[in-house]
């Protein structure tokens, strides 16, 4: 039997991408997934394909923009499933653009989905965890969490903050059992760039940072590192994991 069976994961950001690889990885485990996201239609989507898995997947629609629906989100994998043992804030959005460009709504988006989703995720699951004196908690950071590029001021300010977030935490936790860890992925394919708006900066990433000849990596790579750093034993607590393309600079 593996590690995972009955264990809980909630996962935001599952109707695709990463969140979705991830799940997928998760439910191969056995472990119990709780599907997160807006996007009803792929979420149930993908609760049907891995109902034929060994652990079990189930979805609520959620904002994670929402403390509400968060709160919501951790009480209905309670009910489900008696506890949850892993929160994966995955959720992002990535509308890049130059400042000049003031594209005031898309900065909006991004601080309520990258940090204050960060922020009500952790709320929603945090004392039940501190009860139990377990639990890990994830984040999505990026690569842009570690570096600031051009068309990037504002994402990666709020991927930097989501990764501070998770590294204070820790700080604050380490009397406890509950692990920290910031996911910073280079590039991989999804549909991420869908949300970019400005002309400029499209231009400016095909044609100035070379992302037209780079091999991206797949969303798997990402869940083999979400896996990774769960799967270690009590007392090990991987706070941290880079993982990019091999010919990305
Ligand atoms: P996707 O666009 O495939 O996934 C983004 C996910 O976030 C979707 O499932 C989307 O679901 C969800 N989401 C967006 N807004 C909300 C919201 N308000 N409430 C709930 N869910 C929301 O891209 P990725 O898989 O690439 O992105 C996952 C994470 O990885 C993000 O945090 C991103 O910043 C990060 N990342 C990605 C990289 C890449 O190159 N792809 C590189 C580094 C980091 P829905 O629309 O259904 O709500």
């Amino acid at each position: 039997m593996s590690n995972w069976n009955g264990k809980t994961i909630i996962i935001t950001g599952a109707s695709s991408g990463i969140g979705e690889a991830t799940a997928e990885r998760f439910v191969k485990e056995g472990a119990n997934v709780v599907l997160a996201a807006r996007r009803e239609d792929r979420l149930k989507e993908l609760q049907d394909k891995l109902s034929g898995e060994t652990g079990k997947a189930v979805y609520k629609k959620t904002d994670v923009t929402s403390e509400k629906e968060m709160k919501e989100l951790a009480e209905f994998a309670i009910n489900e499933f008696g506890q949850i043992d892993v929160l994966f804030n995955n959720a992002g959005l990535m509308p890049l653009s130059f400042m000049k460009n003031t594209k005031v709504d898309e900065w909006d988006k991004m601080v309520d989905v990258n940090i204050k989703g960060v922020l009500y995720g952790v709320a929603a699951v945090l004392p039940h965890m501190i009860e139990r004196n377990e639990g890990h908690i994830l984040t999505t950071s990026s690569v842009a969490g570690h570096e600031v590029m051009p068309t990037g001021a504002v994402y990666c300010g709020t991927k930097f903050a989501a990764r501070i977030i998770m590294e204070g935490m820790g700080k604050e936790l380490a009397e406890s059992n509950i692990r920290t860890t910031s996911i910073s992925p280079g590039v991989v394919q999804t549909e991420l760039t869908d949300t970019i708006t400005d002309e400029d900066a499209m231009s400016f990433l095909k044609d100035g940072v070379g992302l037209g000849s780079m091999t991206p990596l797949a969303s798997e790579d990402i869940a083999e590192g979400v896996f990774y750093a769960v799967n270690q034993p009590a007392h090990v607590d991987v706070n941290e994991i880079i993982i990019r393309p091999t010919n990305q600079g």
